[in-house]
């Protein structure tokens, strides 16, 4: 395949756009090479400027769990914004989808949208420490939970990629606020807890981690977590931003029945438009400006083109369960191809799946956490796989830290090119 309109796009993209990219993810920066350039996309496959169709394992890094351009999500958005694209008004619209979004995900009474996912982990983290009056949090190393200060520090996919797990621009001040612990280990949250004992808000975390790779919790670690949160009143905080909608209905929450106190959602619950939220039961939400003292704000925020496009994806998520046991069925028939043709080629690997997330990993050790993961990710082969799939029209995220997303609209069909193309890409590896 030829790359050559999409080369020419970033080379003048670059003298305008730092990076010539809006989120440094898209940059080819870690595997080598320049960004395509997408003109449109359809179902599972992806049309670039060049006139390549790829199947496409990225789907927004998230949102387009039923495919591009989706007739239903389309038209709801087409048909509103022939009504007017924003009032800063309340719109009935925007009640509509917080009743489906509370009927869907457990142990939530309230929701507030924003406009991303790092606006409503941050926004989420404010309502902790307000609530509990606390200052510090603990988060995990190789989790993201978006790009505010707080976050920064050894921040997952994104950041991994480009070798800066700190970002500079954050202050001290703000970074002696987060607490970092290692995923899927308890005694080192246990640790953290009884150290800083009584001072602090919450813990957040991925439930199932989508940014260093997919890595699904050990048995027992988000039991073990609710229990310290219960036995010390701190606040739990699942950032299912990736997981909500997409796991389950309900999130993590109710694929593994674990109970967490806020939920922050963004991805999927935009069906593809610029929306984030979170949620929490009515002695926690009502905390919130105007009833409650904690402030949060935003000019889009509940837009009602978004809120379109985000009630239509949940609707079709909530009138067709059927849809989360095929993707996950598809998602395990890909794996299985996968494994069978890297061990027909003798190339070292470990796939995490849960649900329709997955990620190969290059390395003969299980990935569990963030110094795993990164391990595997080190030996560059990744980047030569990434490369030869990419030729053989199969375009993977640029990261060997990221997780595979599965859309309903890939066929049976998508998933055996896809396979046969890794068998091919084995070979060079
Ligand atoms: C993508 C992501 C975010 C950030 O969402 P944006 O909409 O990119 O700001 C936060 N948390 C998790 C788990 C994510 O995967």
């Amino acid at each position: 395949m030829i790359y050559k309109r999409s080369s020419e796009l970033f080379k003048e993209a670059q003298k305008v756009i730092p990076g010539g990219v809006n989120s440094p993810v898209r940059a080819f920066k870690a595997v080598g090479g320049d960004p395509i350039f997408i003109k449109k996309a359809e179902g599972a496959y992806l049309f670039d400027e060049d006139g390549n169709k790829l199947i496409e394992y990225i789907n927004s890094w998230g949102p387009m769990i039923l495919g591009h351009a989706h007739k239903p999500v389309v038209d709801a958005v087409v048909e509103r914004a022939k009504q007017g694209t924003s009032f800063g008004t309340p719109t009935g619209l925007e009640t509509k989808i917080a009743e489906l979004a509370v009927k869907m995900v457990p142990n939530i009474d309230k929701i507030r949208m924003v406009n991303s996912g790092t606006e409503a982990c941050m926004s989420a983290v404010r309502l902790a420490r307000g609530f509990t009056g606390k200052e510090k949090i603990i988060k995990f190393a190789g989790c993201y939970h978006g790009h505010s200060d707080s976050f920064l520090i050894q921040a997952g996919s994104g950041a991994m990629t480009f070798g800066m797990p700190n970002s500079p621009g954050v202050t001290r001040g703000t970074a002696k606020d987060t607490l970092l612990a290692k995923y899927n280990d308890l005694e080192n949250v246990k640790h953290l807890v009884e150290a800083n004992k009584g001072e602090i808000a919450c813990i957040i975390l991925e439930p199932v981690a989508g940014n260093m790779g997919c890595i699904p919790p050990v048995e027992g670690f988000l039991e073990g977590l609710r229990k310290i949160c219960d036995e010390t009143g701190i606040l739990l905080i699942f950032d299912e931003v990736m997981t909500g909608f997409r796991l389950a209905a309900g999130g993590v929450q109710e694929r593994m029945g674990v109970k967490a106190d806020i939920l922050c959602f963004g991805k999927v619950i935009g069906g593809g438009l610029p929306v984030g939220a979170f949620a929490a039961r009515n002695e926690i939400m009502d905390y919130l400006a105007p009833v409650g003292p904690v402030y949060q704000a935003g000019t889009l925020s509940g837009n009602p083109l978004a809120m379109a496009a985000g009630y239509t994806m949940l609707k079709e998520l909530h009138d067709n369960p059927n849809i989360f046991e095929s993707i996950d069925k598809k998602t395990e028939y890909l794996h299985k191809g996968l494994d069978k043709v890297l061990k027909e080629n003798h190339v070292p690997h470990s796939i995490n799946r849960i649900g329709s997330m997955i990620s190969v990993h290059f390395g003969e050790d299980a990935v569990t956490d963030f110094e795993s993961s990164a391990k595997s990710a080190s030996n560059g082969m990744f980047n030569k796989f990434f490369h030869g799939m990419l030729q053989n029209g199969i375009y993977l995220a640029p990261s060997a830290f990221e997780t595979w997303f599965i859309s309903e609209a890939l066929t049976y069909d998508d998933l055996d090119k896809t396979i046969e193309a890794a068998g091919i890409a084995a070979k060079e590896l």
